[in-house]
């Protein structure tokens, strides 16, 4: 099998992954790998079977009900596919994005989707964003970056997005989410957020995507053929 490329990006919630990673993955051709949006997936399908994310048993009883499939659109766009049906919008909030964070702390959940994001590197070309990608899916991943910036501005790009959407909400609430899961991803036993030792930390606080997609690049030159 031909050798596939993959770039790693980690960071907390709001630090500009995904935006910056989609316009990459563009440019290189690369697959893009949105893994919250798996583990939003797990936290929306249990809280509609009514299972709490706290709830173990449950979560165990019911994982393997659960069938996830990732497309892409004609843009390259990630959908999210549930059990055949498509919950790509509905996962995006903040109710669900506070579930994803406590049930992706579970070893069942992450044992599951383990294999399930490895295998899209070992098949494609990946630009992958999460928690662990440079840790523990990739740890041979080409490129590793650790992108982060302060609360405040990482909250404020969120609560931005959230008034796009139309959803409402404070900047204090989502600050507080943002906080909150900062220490429930950093803090977890299993897979807890934290830069690689061989990943690069780039913040992005006083810069924009460009500047973003300008320092990624910097650190990719070399290490993966452009
Ligand atoms: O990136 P996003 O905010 O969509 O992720 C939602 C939650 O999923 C995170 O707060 C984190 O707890 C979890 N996650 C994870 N490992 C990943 C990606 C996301 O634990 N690789």
């Amino acid at each position: 099998m031909a050798k596939t490329y993959s770039i790693a990006i980690d960071g907390p919630a709001g630090a500009g992954k995904s935006t910056m990673a989609k316009r990459l993955a563009k440019e290189l051709g690369y697959q893009y790998v949105d893994t919250g949006a798996i583990y939003r997936t797990v936290a929306y399908f249990l809280d509609l079977w009514g299972v709490s994310p706290k709830d173990i048993d449950g979560i165990t009883r019911y994982i393997d009900e659960l069938t996830i499939g990732i497309e892409y659109d004609a843009d390259g766009l990630q959908h999210m596919i549930m059990n055949g049906m498509d919950v790509t919008d509905d996962i995006r909030t903040q109710d669900i994005s506070q579930k994803a964070s406590l049930v992706s702390a579970h070893k069942v959940v992450r044992d599951v989707l383990l294999d399930m994001q490895r295998q899209v590197a070992r098949e494609h070309n990946v630009i992958m964003d999460g928690r662990d990608i440079g840790t523990v899916v990739l740890p041979n991943a080409d490129v590793k970056i650790f992108l982060s910036a302060s609360a405040e501005i990482r909250a404020k790009r969120r609560f931005d997005e959230l008034m796009a959407k139309g959803q409402t909400t404070t900047f204090e609430q989502v600050l507080k989410d943002v906080k909150q899961r900062d220490y429930q991803d950093t803090h977890r036993e299993i897979a807890p957020l934290k830069q690689a030792h061989d990943a690069v930390l780039v913040d992005s606080s006083n810069l924009d995507i460009d500047g973003v997609v300008a320092a990624i690049k910097a650190v990719a030159a070399g290490k993966i053929p452009v």
